[in-house]
């Protein structure tokens, strides 16, 4: 692991780098820049060139109900989901947004009721992902607040549950909690793609969303894009939209476009597919991870099963996009411990969750990644 590492191929020798050893390994976002060194491989296949005199309206197809929603980039996103066979998208409308953050306010807008004597409760079960409620309660809406973790819900009435599957922070499967007639559900599918986690059948959802950030790791682009059954939910988080930004950027609906067809080519052609090159990317990562960690003793990963994945035809593992790791023994403050050997997580009370446990990004950089996992090999010979 020291001195010179083979990951799918990929060498990187980095002994010799000066300030290695001392160097602050910051790994709290889930920043995808992983994805680099094979979007440079695809050179020209998802370059475009936008002309000046190109996207001067507003607009961009009156008759869709997402005003705002680029043709092209519809397609493709109904022809992706085809391809990996992960999300229904007959009867569908499609609702794009800046990012699937915008989208996440835009349905909490849509499912919320004006009229209602008292903000309507959300909620999602721990740990959940560390954003959800600052972004619900950052306005001090009057429509929605955050009302903590789903398991413990027991208000009556109306109230909108996020299900994150599989989940941020620790990558499980997730269905909603909660269980009753007037649950509202916001399905955040962000990683459910088989480079994370085997695609076992269709996502078939009222509301789910999806974002590039995590598909192809295009997360400077922010776009994002939900499919929702019912047209006066769309019809609400468009005009979210419409009032928060007035539609989505369509240079970025465009330049996706393009990145989800070389995606869709690549799978349909074979050598060269996107999620077969970096599902060997992660599964060398949690490969190495668990080599170095399983021996310490310090630490602790947790486990998945495998399944069929219908992408794939074949079984294959979870390999999450974060690792929620937990110190053993007598470590109470995890993301302490780990600060204190320069390492920057983020600790398991952002989640709702125990401090035992942190969340550690696997989508960095090879280099980074490589310096983590030697860093985490010598804290456990300190020990
Ligand atoms: N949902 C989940 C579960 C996420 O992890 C993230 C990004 N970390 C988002 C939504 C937001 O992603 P974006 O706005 O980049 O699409």
């Amino acid at each position: 692991v020291q001195k010179s590492t083979t990951l799918s191929g990929v060498n990187s020798t980095s002994a010799d780098r000066p300030g290695r050893r001392e160097r602050v390994i910051n790994l709290d976002h889930g920043d995808p820049t992983m994805y680099e060194g094979y979007w440079r491989q695809m050179g020209e296949k998802t370059t475009i060139t936008i002309p000046g005199w190109q996207s001067l309206s507003y607009i961009s197809d009156m008759t869709n109900v997402c005003w705002f929603l680029v043709p092209e980039f519809a397609e493709e996103v109904v022809r992706l989901h085809q391809v990996v066979g992960n999300a229904v998208t007959e009867d569908r409308h499609i609702v794009v947004g800046t990012g699937s953050s915008q989208l996440i306010l835009a349905a909490l807008y849509a499912l919320s009721s004006p009229d209602a004597a008292e903000p309507i409760s959300v909620v999602s079960a721990a740990p959940y992902y560390s954003s959800y409620p600052s972004m619900v309660d950052y306005q001090k809406s009057r429509l929605y607040k955050w009302a903590g973790d789903a398991e413990s819900f027991n208000k009556d009435g109306p109230y909108i549950e996020l299900v994150t599957s599989p989940n941020n922070p620790d990558g499980l499967l997730r269905r909603s909690v909660v269980n009753r007639s007037q649950g509202l559900l916001i399905h955040d599918l962000a990683y459910y793609w088989p480079q994370y986690t085997p695609i076992t059948s269709p996502s078939d959802h009222d509301l789910s969303l999806f974002t590039v950030s995590k598909s192809t790791g295009h997360a400077g682009m922010r776009i994002g894009w939900a499919l929702v059954k019912d047209r006066k939910v769309a019809e609400k988080m468009t005009r979210f939209i419409e009032l928060n930004t007035i539609g989505v950027s369509k240079d970025s609906q465009l330049r996706a476009a393009k990145v989800l067809k070389a995606v869709s080519d690549g799978c349909q052609q074979g050598e060269s597919s996107f999620f077969k090159h970096s599902y060997k990317l992660m599964a060398g990562r949690w490969k190495l991870l668990r080599a170095t960690v399983e021996y310490g003793g310090l630490f602790s990963l947790p486990q998945f099963c495998p399944s069929f994945c219908t992408f794939f035809g074949q079984e294959t593992e979870p390999q999450p996009a974060f690792l929620w790791l937990r110190c053993e023994g007598e470590i109470e403050d995890c993301e302490g411990f780990l600060r204190k050997h320069k390492i920057i997580s983020r600790g398991g009370k952002h989640f709702g969750g125990s401090p035992k446990l942190t969340r550690i990004s696997m989508l960095d950089t090879q280099e980074t990644f490589l310096d983590f996992i030697e860093r985490l090999s010598n804290i456990q010979q300190i020990k």
